[in-house]
């Protein structure tokens, strides 16, 4: 669609591309500056903060107090700068989204996110942070060595979330364009399906969710899938070392993590060098922390990760809480000498693959992806999926009136089905607020069950 987008995005990217040179101390000064602004707007424009940071407004940033995605919704309407955006009216305009590139109010794009804490947010971004987020994901390629960028035609298939209100497919609706050939699947498709229009289409950029992109090496591995792509990037979940492995043994090269999120978008990628993922330091502040929210050493997993967003200006983000674990690099430099920091690990977005009996006997790995696809197309306001040793306990929180729990046992019969799964017992309950656990997360999808139970099941 928008040229006029691609230019201004190409533009930044010509100006990303000169912080790759500059050191550590520009990088710096770089951050404090963004920083002041980022705040001198907030404070002028943002009657939440004005009251939520009384009497701290003037501390350095590792003295305010740490804001959630909960309070982020509780106070929407005060929290955005734009007094004509009403929470009521985004989350109307959210619901005519069709999958083309529609603005809310004529200005702003808007995403949801249940986020690793099963909570729905709504984000939104005016035209220049919107440039600004597509020129994020879009390093992830540059830094990777894709020269193509978005000018040559380098064929691109992205397996992810295609549902018109995810972030991803706002990225693809803005972005598409006849330069960059861009298949883009579904990661809820059945996986043969998904197989069968990628051997068509031959990309030479493969981006998908971490456990997909870990079938699909297992499918070129097994013979059926036969592409040769040149990249293949991970994101939005933990790329475990097995998941890595197959994909080096399927293609033959090491694949690019990318550790982004809805609400910075790019928060870390990886260089060709492959030593950790560089931190996008210039455009978000990342502090890794224990559960004081004190900063972890080097070499350490934090319990969660405190984003500052430089560029937010529509929707301030300041010390935003993700429920994810990540580990500062113990050396923190790369030979490529890019000034940004290094993080080595990624560990916690907190969910975990079930296993469930086969249909074949046996047990069966289901990926958390499975679960998305179903819980994805639920009305609710948050989820949880827990494994028990007799049960499936499916949690839902603010569930819009008329859903009925049969549909969503019924979808979730009929992917676990595709999946090869017996259909195991499961039980919806409705509660208030999904509860959390002793270290604070919600985790989407989680297991009870020790090793030891697992083994003992009967098929
Ligand atoms: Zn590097």
């Amino acid at each position: 669609m928008s040229t006029q987008i691609i230019l201004k995005v190409l533009a930044l990217r010509h100006r990303l591309r000169q912080r790759d040179r500059w050191t550590r101390r520009q990088l710096e000064a770089h951050q404090t500056r963004e920083l002041r602004l980022l705040r001198e707007h907030t404070y002028a424009h943002s009657p939440f903060y004005g009251r939520f940071y009384k009497g701290v407004a003037d501390s350095p940033l590792d003295g305010l107090p740490v804001l959630t995605k909960e309070m982020v919704m509780e106070h929407f309407d005060e929290l955005v700068t734009d007094p004509t955006v009403r929470l009521a009216d985004v989350e109307a305009h959210l619901a005519t989204l069709s999958g083309g590139d529609e603005l809310f109010n004529g200005r702003y794009r808007v995403a949801s996110t249940a986020g690793s804490t099963g909570r729905q947010g709504l984000f939104l971004w005016d035209p220049g942070e919107w440039v600004t987020v597509l020129a994020s994901y879009n390093r992830s390629f540059d830094w990777a060595g894709v020269g193509a960028g978005l000018t040559r035609r380098t064929r691109m298939t992205v397996v992810s979330s295609t549902t018109p209100w995810h972030q991803s497919a706002r990225v693809g609706a803005s972005v598409h364009s006849p330069w960059v050939p861009t298949l883009r699947i579904d990661s809820g498709d059945p996986l043969e399906n998904i197989v069968e229009r990628l051997n068509g289409f031959q990309p030479k950029v493969l981006a998908a969710y971490a456990s997909m992109a870990h079938l699909l090496a297992e499918e070129q591995l097994a013979g059926r899938l036969h592409i040769s792509p040149s990249f293949v990037f991970g994101s939005s979940e933990v790329f475990t070392e097995q998941a890595r492995r197959h994909v080096e043994e399927a293609w033959g090269r090491k694949s690019f993590e990318v550790y982004a999120a809805t609400e910075p978008a790019g928060i870390a990628s990886e260089c060709d060098l492959h030593s950790g993922m560089h931190l996008f330091e210039d455009l978000v502040i990342t502090e890794v922390v224990d559960e004081d929210n004190m900063p972890v050493p080097p070499g350490i997993y934090g319990e969660e990760v405190l984003v500052t967003v430089l560029f937010s200006r529509t929707m301030p983000l300041i010390r935003y809480e993700m429920s994810d674990s990540v580990r500062p690099a113990s050396s923190p430099r790369c030979s490529c000498g890019r000034p940004f920091a290094l993080i080595d690990g990624i560990q916690g977005r907190a969910e975990e693959v079930l296993r469930l009996p086969a249909a074949s006997g046996g047990q069966i790995a289901v990926q958390p992806i499975v679960f998305h696809r179903v819980m994805d197309a639920v009305p609710a306001g948050g989820w949880q999926v827990a494994q028990g040793p007799e049960e499936l306990t499916v949690l839902l929180s603010g569930v819009r009136e008329g859903f009925a729990d049969a549909t969503l046992i019924d979808s979730l019969r009929r992917e676990l089905k595709a999946q090869g799964a017996l259909m195991p017992s499961v039980k919806v309950r409705r509660v208030q607020t999904i509860p959390r656990a002793a270290v604070g997360k919600a985790p989407l999808i989680k297991s009870d069950l020790t090793g030891r139970e697992m083994l003992r099941r009967k098929p």
